[in-house]
């Protein structure tokens, strides 16, 4: 992996011209790898014409582990009020299980870490971690047709870490439960027969429930410091987006909660005394009610919302863009008309690889920009164990008049241990991108949707908007070539 270079026109911004720097923002180009925007294809923000953002885990960064055990215990009471047993509340949310991307198989209630091809990397059933002749004998070719999409089901996004977490807390119940006879499929309960299946089906219609009825909104909005970052640069990234370029918000959220959230982001930063702007000033366009991945496709009625009472207006808005409305619905076709910018003039930032970064990039076309908090500790782990691990790789010291074959078994044996320790670093599933030096699934749907990606959106600070980010060139892309690049782009080079 190559360092970005300037583009030919391209000039450093200036911190201290811009109006938006409050004196308490100091901001110092950084080259902590922490703050680094990684590259997977070319991108000249010169060139990029308007920004668009998501807000949840985009603009609004959830605070970890806070949010996750909300979300849990809202999901864990919600099974309990709907039959599931009371030992189920003595389980509170263990941050260091769950990695992101992990698939649940819904036929034997296991949780899979699984390669791009479906080839399997790790496996537990409740908190048991399986041995391979057990993972054999569920999955003979130690493998499963994840485009079997209606027993598989991959635990993608930031909202899935808690969901993942119940599953195993689910089948560690039952498991040890007297009452219930563990089969195959499920539990027996005298008459009774729960199947993963079902169980499944109830963790699913409960996270629509504590999304749909408001409820981890209102516990959010309440104990907004608690759960949600304030960072005083992102009114300072936006008031510079906006001075060279287009820039929209189109974000699942309804207004009410929209509005809440974005006053607290850019309306009350902490310990400055400029003027106040108004969070809807920050853009040129904000959509609430988006539905994505449906807004990249055919979306729906575009409406507007009364910002006065929160309420939409009724009938299909036609005319043309208005500074301050906020709109509710609509597609990404319809955005594009009212900023009048085309598709590929577009970076679009989001956390979501389905909703945000492939159905923007594969029916749209517009480039993207993966949101991914998980780097800060994936970079972080990597540069403190690294040293080890190079250690484990070099330290074999032949050469041609070396008569003597190396003890392949010890180094194997060494290097496994290393590995072990690395993965166990990140947490107890292991690194979000990859098992050892394979690659996982996340990463390598992340290597191929998202252009850019970074652990947060702030750190397009650190670069001027005439940057060029420059991915290597190779002549093909195979995946062991992609292996070793996203093995680089960890090393934060
Ligand atoms: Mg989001």
């Amino acid at each position: 992996m190559e360092d970005p270079i300037w583009s030919a026109r391209g000039q450093p911004i200036k911190s201290d011209t811009d109006p938006s720097v409050s004196p308490d923002v100091s901001l110092v180009k950084s080259k902590d790898h922490q703050h680094k925007v990684f590259v997977n294809r070319s991108v000249t923000l010169e060139n990029i014409k308007c920004y668009g953002f998501d807000m949840d885990y985009t603009l609004a960064a959830y605070k970890s582990p806070d949010y996750e055990s909300l979300g849990f215990e809202l999901l864990r009471d919600r099974l309990v009020s709907i039959g599931y047993p009371h030992e189920l509340l003595r389980y509170s949310y263990d941050p260091t299980f769950p990695t992101r991307g992990l698939v649940f198989d819904t036929m034997f209630g296991n949780l899979l870490k699984v390669d791009s091809n479906g080839n399997i990397m790790l496996c537990t059933h409740g908190f048991t971690f399986l041995k391979k002749e057990k993972i054999q004998e569920y999955y003979p070719n130690n493998f499963i047709q994840k485009s079997d999409t209606d027993r598989f089901y991959i635990l993608n996004t930031l909202f899935n870490l808690s969901e993942t977490y119940l599953y195993g807390c689910l089948v560690d119940l039952f498991n040890g439960c007297s009452r219930y006879v563990n089969c195959q499929k499920g539990y027996k309960y005298g008459d009774l027969f729960t199947s993963f299946r079902s169980m499944f089906q109830d963790v699913r219609d409960a996270m629509d429930y504590v999304h749909e009825s408001g409820s981890l909104k209102e516990r959010t909005l309440k104990n907004l410091d608690k759960y949600v970052i304030r960072d005083p640069n992102l009114p300072v990234l936006l008031t510079r987006i906006k001075q060279v370029s287009k820039v929209f918000l189109a974000t699942n959220s309804d207004y009410t909660y929209t509005e809440a959230i974005m006053k607290y982001l850019l309306e009350t930063p902490p310990c400055t005394k400029r003027p106040k702007t108004q969070w809807r000033a920050y853009f040129d366009l904000v959509v609430v009610d988006t539905r994505k991945p449906l807004f990249f496709a055919e979306g729906t009625v575009l409406r507007q919302v009364d910002t006065n009472t929160g309420k939409l207006r009724i009938g299909t808005y036609t005319g043309d863009l208005q500074h301050g409305t906020v709109y509710s619905g609509g597609s990404s076709d319809i955005v594009c008309d009212l900023l009048d910018v085309k598709g590929k003039d577009i970076l679009y930032v989001g956390d979501h690889i389905f909703g945000d970064i492939l159905k923007s990039k594969k029916r749209q076309g517009w480039k993207t920009f993966m949101v991914v908090p998980e780097l800060s500790r994936e970079l972080q782990v990597w540069k403190d164990m690294r040293c080890k691990y190079e250690w484990g790789l070099e330290n074999v010291h032949l050469d041609s008049s070396s008569p003597e074959c190396p003890e392949i078994h010890a180094i194997q044996t060494r290097m496994k241990m290393v590995t072990y320790r690395m993965d166990m670093s990140y947490g107890k599933m292991g690194s979000l991108l990859r098992s050892g030096s394979r690659q996982t699934l996340f990463a390598s749907q992340l290597m191929r949707y998202a252009d850019l990606y970074s652990s947060n959106c702030i750190n397009l600070l650190y670069y001027p908007f005439s940057y060029l980010f420059r991915a290597t060139p190779t002549l093909v892309s195979p995946t062991s070539d992609r292996e070793n690049t996203t093995w680089t782009l960890e090393m934060g080079q």
